[in-house]
């Protein structure tokens, strides 16, 4: 793929939104194998019981494989639950098994039980460009994990009715965050998803969250298309499934936006690889 520059240290992306459905998942594994394909190192971390993200890299994860779960709860070295991405070179994930259902309940009594993957991450070895951590449906104990481990959160936003609906309550979250755990925790990107150009909702939800978030929207935004949500049964990304789909160019489009404003260059529209 085409070199992008890379960042001078691991940028630790959150992708969250306590709604379902909104494009959490597909979000963190086509950015990261677009990411990946763009010439970076990238990990994913997948911090949902359900595995979705594992499911939709072709990773195994059975209720025996080692998981995020024994990291958090059984502090085992995030080093040995780490399994390569078949097909992507330079692309990680550390899976999520069923287990993790549990963590929530069991997280409460262990001790730092808020910073455990902070900790995990940081005695992590191996060079990475990118960390994207796939949070589940909630502003629980993972989420909170998730949100001390990194400095950075990316809000997929699926462009309906209620879009910005329960966003104040993770907004309110990521401040408790910041002001108690992690200083450096900003919400740095907004994506629209499952964006439909043709409905007027659309355009009217696109244009509220621009007005509401300004700069941090990207101004990528990802079209609904059936080769997205087609591409996790067969274990892939949009980007080996069907590369030349317009899912898989908005998603190495909207990963070389936030490649480039992590280096504080701004993004020109014009010069975009596909329409806006
Ligand atoms: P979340 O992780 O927030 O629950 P998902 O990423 O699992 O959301 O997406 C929810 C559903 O929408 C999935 O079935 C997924 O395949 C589908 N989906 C996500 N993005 C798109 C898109 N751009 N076009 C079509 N379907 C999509
Ligand atoms: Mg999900």
């Amino acid at each position: 793929g085409e070199g992008l520059p890379r960042p001078e240290q691991t940028r630790v992306i959150v992708v969250a939104n306590q709604k379902g459905g909104v494009g959490k998942t597909t979000t963190t594994v086509n950015l990261a194998a677009s990411l990946a394909l763009h010439g970076a190192r990238v990990l994913v971390i997948d911090l949902d019981p359900q595995g979705n993200a594992s499911t939709a890299l072709g990773i195994d994860h059975h209720a025996d494989v080692p998981s995020i779960y024994d990291v958090l709860v059984e502090s085992k070295p995030l080093a040995e639950v780490v399994q390569p991405v078949v097909d992507v070179e330079g692309l990680f994930c550390a899976p999520a098994t069923i287990d993790l259902a549990g963590a929530e309940i069991e997280l409460v009594s262990l001790v730092a039980r808020e910073s455990r993957l902070q900790r995990a991450i940081q005695a992590y070895e191996q060079p990475l460009d990118y960390i994207l951590i796939d949070c589940p449906p909630s502003l629980g104990l993972l989420t909170v994990n998730a949100l001390v481990a990194g400095a950075e959160v990316l809000i997929p936003i699926q462009c309906e009715y209620y879009a910005l609906e329960g966003l104040g309550q993770l907004l309110r979250n990521v401040d408790l965050v910041r002001g108690h755990l992690n200083p450096a925790l900003h919400v740095s990107t907004i994506l629209l998803t499952m964006y439909d150009g043709r409905t007027r909702l659309a355009s009217q939800v696109a244009e509220e969250v621009r007005s509401h978030f300004g700069d941090e929207v990207l101004r990528t935004s990802i079209p609904r298309s059936v080769r997205i949500s087609e591409a996790p049964s067969y274990g892939q990304t949009v980007l080996t499934y069907d590369p030349g789909s317009s899912g898989a160019l908005s998603y190495l489009e909207a990963a070389r936006e936030i490649a480039l404003k992590g280096i504080g260059v701004s993004y020109d529209a014009s010069q975009a690889h596909i329409g806006a």
